[in-house]
């Protein structure tokens, strides 16, 4: 994935910059962030924006997440070579390629049939065969793959769906930012009782939206 140039540069200043700088510490994540080509997910037309410190559109009304917020994300999801993740909102498909070189499989679900083809085809051309990108509606989860070991959800709900705490396994983790407007990132851990919870910071996402029955 080494494109050897100008951009290979600005992606080990954002890594320094944004994210090593605010606290993100995983060699394996940094690596991962310093080798993944962030402006073949965006828009052309945003290709020079792609390694600033911001959320940028890639049409539909959706956002490609701030480079930080990807990895502070992955930080809490902590995947790990063998995992079994569900990204819930594949979008420009970014954090799923992230996903995709830390853990051994991932599956991404998404709403907006055009933002689900680009994204599989960059991925394809990446070489990141271990990514499933599925047209569905990510508050039913994936139960037909589940349990999983880590899931991340990258749009906001009202309150996280109990049908994606119930797709964990036992020591998974659900990264999820909740909320109206104003939220917050929380991470539900399954135990062998129930689940713990803990809050990560305030954090802006779009809304996960509601899919009307079928
Ligand atoms: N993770 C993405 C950013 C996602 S933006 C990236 O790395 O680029 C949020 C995405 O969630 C959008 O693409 C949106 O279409 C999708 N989304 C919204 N509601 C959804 C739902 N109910 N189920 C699945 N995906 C949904």
């Amino acid at each position: 994935m080494e494109d050897g140039n100008f951009f290979t540069i600005l992606r080990r200043r954002m890594v320094t910059e944004q994210i090593l700088a605010r606290g993100v510490r995983d060699p394996r994540l940094l690596e991962v962030l310093k080798e993944i080509p962030r402006h073949l997910f965006v828009p052309p037309e945003r290709v020079e924006e792609a390694y600033e410190d911001r959320p940028l559109p890639i049409g539909h009304g959706q956002t490609i997440s701030q480079p930080y917020i990807v990895a502070r994300m992955t930080e809490l999801l902590a995947p790990r070579p063998g995992d079994r993740i569900l990204e819930i909102g594949t979008g420009s498909g970014y954090q799923a390629a992230v996903l995709a070189r830390l853990a051994s499989e991932v599956f991404s679900l998404e709403i907006i049939p055009e933002l689900a083809e680009t994204a599989v085809e960059r991925l394809r051309r990446l070489g990141l065969t271990n990514v499933r990108i599925l047209l569905a509606d990510g508050y039913r989860g994936l139960p037909e793959e589940a349990p999983f070991d880590g899931i991340i959800v990258t749009a906001a709900p009202l309150e996280t769906p109990k049908a994606l705490l119930d797709q964990l396994k036992v020591g998974g983790r659900l990264v999820i930012p909740v909320g109206h407007l104003e939220q917050e990132l929380h991470v539900h851990t399954r135990t062998d009782k129930g689940w713990d919870r803990r809050r990560a910071g305030a954090v802006r996402f779009v809304p996960l939206r509601r899919m009307p029955p079928r």
